[in-house]
């Protein structure tokens, strides 16, 4: 576990969250900065630094974080109306923390083009 990267710490419990569900491959906390009423971050509890690294070894992980957001939205009473998952990769797509992240953010009606 790279000691330096905040998400790894924070799937230690080494720094506080809001965790709201975990298991042996998949964190869900709050975002610590919310853009939507609900804004939930999947994070994958194995360090992999962006999408970018991804490999075939990682398709059940990827899976897996989708049907935990799925369900967290259920639980969290966005599931009917929708919400929208969001990775940001790398520079360009907006990363911050180079950890393994899917944004869930719900309870308000997005727009698109994102920006
Ligand atoms: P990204 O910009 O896609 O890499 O997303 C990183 C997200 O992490 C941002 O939405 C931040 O608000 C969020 N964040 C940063 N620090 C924390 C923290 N300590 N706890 C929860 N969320 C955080
Ligand atoms: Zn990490």
């Amino acid at each position: 576990m790279p000691s330096d990267c905040l998400f790894c710490r924070i799937v230690a419990g080494d720094l506080p969250s809001a965790q709201i569900y975990a298991d042996d491959s998949v964190v869900a906390i709050r975002d610590i900065s919310p853009q939507a009423p609900t804004h939930i971050l999947l994070l994958s509890r194995e360090h992999i630094a962006s999408v970018r690294d991804l490999g075939p070894a990682d398709h059940d992980l990827m899976g897996k974080i989708f049907a935990v957001g799925a369900e967290l939205a259920r639980r969290e009473g966005i599931a009917d109306d929708g919400y929208r998952l969001v990775v940001n990769v790398g520079g360009h797509g907006g990363q911050t923390v180079d950890h393994l992240h899917v944004h869930m953010l719900g309870g308000r009606r997005m727009t698109w083009p994102p920006g």
